[in-house]
């Protein structure tokens, strides 16, 4: 089996941050990740909040900078697994590596860091699995150009819905902004913009009841929480930002985790397990950002050399 000072699970903004602090400290590095890198940044149109970027940047352009800064530290020590962790084994019976399936491979490392990230999390409602890619999606970014000059709804009222409806209402004819209570909990300046714009309406304390079509999305059936009146409403396409769940089907049941099952760390991104640590998203927190996640990756990878240090 193969081994490394330390493995990285992920390759969003954490997971690239934690990699340029391992390379740069010359330790040997497996870095994980199956798609490319970059995480949720590849689904952002424009980032506006990521300090040093007066005028925002692209997603997908301050992942290939991330990818690229990660790049030019690489050293002979240093192998990036294009593949999916299936498992992890921790070393709980003090042997000191952690076991970790990438594919069919087995690896191991003193030090692991975990970066996988969550993804949007299902509304839950009656045709949405059915019409997944039949008018149903997660990602504007992604899906939005299908729906030019039609109409769509976004349901859900965090930064998530709010930032992707002022996207999408740049593309399509009319958008129904669907939030299930009176108050928004997305940031005021994307309120305030969203309210504004003569393309969105917003429907308030409003539950979808259902997603309607038969080969493709024609309509969804919602509810007002104040009447209780169910209405039918004509549409071409529902985008669900409902918030996420964590990706960590492959994490041991011996580490902590919250009610919904993201991992518990300290502030130095330690988890219960000695070694092993969980940075970004994945992460049992409030604040999820690209800017929290590039800090939580630079403190587990310090933590992680720390640990190593006191290893040997
Ligand atoms: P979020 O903040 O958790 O918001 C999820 C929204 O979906 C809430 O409005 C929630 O309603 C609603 N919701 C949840 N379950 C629902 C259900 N079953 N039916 C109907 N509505 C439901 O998720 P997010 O917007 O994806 O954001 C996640 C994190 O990323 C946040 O920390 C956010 O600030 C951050 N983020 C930041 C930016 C940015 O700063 N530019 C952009 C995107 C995301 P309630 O409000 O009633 O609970």
């Amino acid at each position: 089996m193969k081994t490394y000072d330390a493995i990285v699970i992920g390759g969003g903004p954490a997971g690239m941050t934690a990699a340029l602090y391992l390379l740069r400290s010359e330790v040997s590095l497996a870095f994980v990740e199956k798609l490319s890198s970059g995480g949720q940044m590849l689904q952002t149109e424009k980032i506006e909040n990521y300090p040093g970027f007066p005028d925002g940047i692209l997603g997908y352009e301050l992942a290939d900078l991330l990818e690229k800064q990660v790049q030019n530290w690489k050293t002979e020590d240093f192998f990036h697994y294009r593949d999916e962790v299936r498992t992890i084994e921790p070393s709980l019976d003090g042997s000191g590596y952690h076991k970790v399936q990438v594919g069919d491979e087995w690896i191991a490392a003193r030090t692991v860091i975990v970066c996988s990230g969550s993804a949007y999390r299902k509304l839950g409602v009656a045709g949405e699995l059915r019409l997944l890619g039949k008018g149903v999606s997660y990602c504007a970014l992604c899906d939005g150009n299908f729906f030019r000059d039609q109409v769509v709804a976004v349901v859900g009222g965090g930064n998530s819905a709010l930032e992707e409806a002022l996207y999408l209402a740049r593309l399509v004819k009319k958008l129904y902004l669907i939030h299930r209570r009176d108050e928004f909990r997305g940031t005021k300046c994307y309120q305030d913009k969203c309210f504004a714009h003569p393309k969105i309406e917003v429907l308030r304390s409003t539950v979808v009841n259902e997603i309607l079509g038969e080969h493709a999305v024609s309509g969804i059936s919602v509810k007002n929480l104040k009447t209780g009146e169910d209405t039918t409403v004509d549409l071409d396409g529902v985008f669900m930002f409902v918030g996420f769940q964590p990706q960590g089907g492959f994490l041991p049941d011996q580490l902590d985790k919250d009610a919904q099952g993201f991992v518990v760390t300290d502030a130095e991104m330690r988890t219960n397990i000695k070694g092993l640590y969980a940075a970004g998203d994945i992460r049992s927190k409030m604040c999820r950002q690209v800017a929290t996640a590039v800090g939580d990756g630079a403190t587990a990878a310090n933590s992680a050399l720390t640990y190593l240090e006191n290893y040997e």
